[in-house]
């Protein structure tokens, strides 16, 4: 089955009003390349600008809240993003997981609540260095993909990020074989939960994904693009990846 690639950015803390200005290239290098999806996840005070200063970029927030409104200071709600601009949002980053003490029940929440407000979702899972090394990379995996799949789990609408936390931020990456195994054993599990479903659906790469490596992460098997933390804060680092899912 052909998948189409998706390449999408995390700003997380990251970006300004001037740091704007990257999206130009971005949007550029995303119009010449009709063969692949782009998008990228800001911080919710960008969404709005961003999406007025390119509208043919898939702009998105990183996060949202499971409720649609209500007494939860400091968050906001698919809605929100939705009118801020947003087509999109990624839930259950690793770094949300760890620092938020999200649990799989609380990414699934937030995954439905985008699904009920109209907006697409990239939902991460991901073991520890302590897990990998301990031999349960994919029970760890494969457990978060049970507890946090989303109630009406559908291709139009969600996407999976494998993103081992060890690779992120760190200049590590697992090996081709590693990741292709891992993705594989997603599929397995996705076919388990939602049947056909699962061979339609994106299955992303994420972690250290640079100019320099992303022909081979991207041509591992069952690899159907990428999710880039700082490689997408730049026109220069991103539009490479970008180009590189263009030609496989
Ligand atoms: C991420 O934030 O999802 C990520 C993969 O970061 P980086 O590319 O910087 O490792």
């Amino acid at each position: 089955m052909t998948r189409r690639k998706l390449i999408a950015g995390n700003w997380k803390m990251n970006g300004d009003a001037a740091a704007l200005a990257e999206l130009d290239g971005i949007a550029a290098a995303a119009k010449a390349a009709p063969r692949v999806d782009v998008a990228i996840a800001v911080p919710a005070t960008l969404i709005a600008p961003a999406h007025a200063r390119v509208p043919g970029l898939s702009i998105g927030a990183e996060d949202i809240h499971a409720a649609d409104k209500g007494a939860h200071t400091g968050c906001v709600s698919a809605a929100m993003v939705k009118e801020a601009g947003a087509s999109f949002t990624i839930v259950g980053h690793s770094e949300r997981r760890a620092d938020q003490h999200e649990t799989d029940a609380d990414v699934r929440g937030k995954a439905e609540a985008a699904r009920r407000n109209g907006i697409a979702a990239i939902l991460c899972v991901g073991e520890t260095l302590e897990q990998r090394d301990a031999g349960h990379a994919e029970a760890v995996v494969t457990a978060q993909i049970a507890g946090s799949l989303p109630e009406g789990a559908a291709a139009d609408w969600l996407s999976i990020a494998y993103e081992p936390v060890w690779a992120i931020g760190t200049g590590r990456t697992p090996t081709v074989g590693d990741v292709a195994a891992m993705h594989g054993a997603i599929r397995a599990k996705l076919r388990a939960l939602i049947g056909g479903e699962a061979d339609k659906m994106r299955l992303l790469y994420g972690g250290s994904v640079t100019p320099d490596n992303a022909t081979e992460l991207l041509g591992a098997s069952d690899v159907d693009g990428a999710l880039v933390g700082g490689a997408s804060l730049t026109a220069a680092k991103f539009v490479p990846i970008i180009e590189a899912a263009a030609k496989l």
